[in-house]
């Protein structure tokens, strides 16, 4: 799917940045947004745009942030969910064929259940269910980090003991969904007032800016990214969209 959208994005003559950062907004008056300079390693470019959507799950907040730095407001998409999950491998155990691509949820003596899944690979992938909570707070803290290589070793050895036959790991894992606080995903245009509008002489509450937001899908975010992605497109195209978004709007998260 992935591959099929990058063709049909670059079809009509769009350029697609890898490992690219918007790192400035340009505004002129009456506008919040002119052009955005792009940093693509050490090389920045400016580039033209009317419209501008943040779609950075759960960066989103902090590149808003850096783009708008006198903002009024914050985007209210939070990264405090998470997920452990690891790879494994059981060398004594040869999983047949009609056992592969599938799953069973086995009951932990903890507050949760663990899912395993056997690939097609011979691997087996094991995830808690429910998701483990995760406050990541400031990811980089290292305290945080030290304490979710904690959790993934004891994940692991509940997962060896609950087996009780030799494995190794080949694969551990820690990640985190944009969320927000009604669970439900922002699909909105940002009013201006949202926004710093002041250094452009407008205070206006009521005008809508040019700039978009699109996240907080939480654990559904694949399985919601078409229809999101066609409704935003709608909204931003300034056309009917598909079903009613008003829940979905900004005024509505902070309601
Ligand atoms: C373990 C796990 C399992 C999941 N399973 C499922 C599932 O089975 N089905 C399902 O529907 N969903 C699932 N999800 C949820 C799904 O992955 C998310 O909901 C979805 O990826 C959110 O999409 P997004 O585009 O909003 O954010 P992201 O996928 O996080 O994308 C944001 C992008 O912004 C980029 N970015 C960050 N900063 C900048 C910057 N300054 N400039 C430019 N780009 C930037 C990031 O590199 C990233 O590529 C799962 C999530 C996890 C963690």
């Amino acid at each position: 799917m992935g591959r099929f959208l990058l063709d049909e994005i670059k079809a009509p003559g769009a350029r697609a940045l890898f490992a690219a950062e918007t790192v400035k907004v340009k505004r002129r008056p009456g506008c919040d947004v002119s052009s955005v300079v792009i940093r693509t390693g050490c090389r920045e470019e400016e580039v033209a745009c009317d419209r501008l959507l943040i779609a950075a799950g759960p960066w989103s907040p902090g590149i808003s942030r850096a783009l708008f730095p006198t903002a009024r407001r914050d985007l209210p998409i939070h990264a405090d969910t998470g997920s452990y999950s690891m790879l494994f491998r059981f060398p004594q155990i040869t999983i047949k064929p009609d056992c592969r691509n599938k799953s069973v949820v086995l009951r932990s003596e903890g507050q949760h259940s663990l899912q395993l899944m056997m690939r097609d690979d011979g691997l087996v992938h094991a995830a808690t269910v429910p998701p483990v909570t995760l406050d990541l707070g400031s990811a980089a803290a290292n305290g945080r980090i030290e304490r979710i290589g904690d959790d993934l070793r004891a994940l692991e050895a509940e997962i060896q003991s609950l087996l009780s036959v030799p494995s190794e790991v080949v694969l551990r894992r820690a990640c985190f969904s944009p969320v927000t606080e009604s669970r439900l995903p922002i699909i909105s245009q940002v009013p201006s007032a949202w926004l710093d509008s002041e250094c452009n002489g407008i205070h206006d509450d009521e005008r809508r800016s040019e700039v978009f937001v699109l996240g907080g899908h939480g654990y559904w975010g694949i399985a919601a990214s078409l229809g999101s992605g066609k409704l935003m497109a709608q909204l931003m195209l300034g056309e009917k969209t598909d079903v009613d978004i008003t829940q979905f709007s900004l005024e509505s998260h902070s309601a």
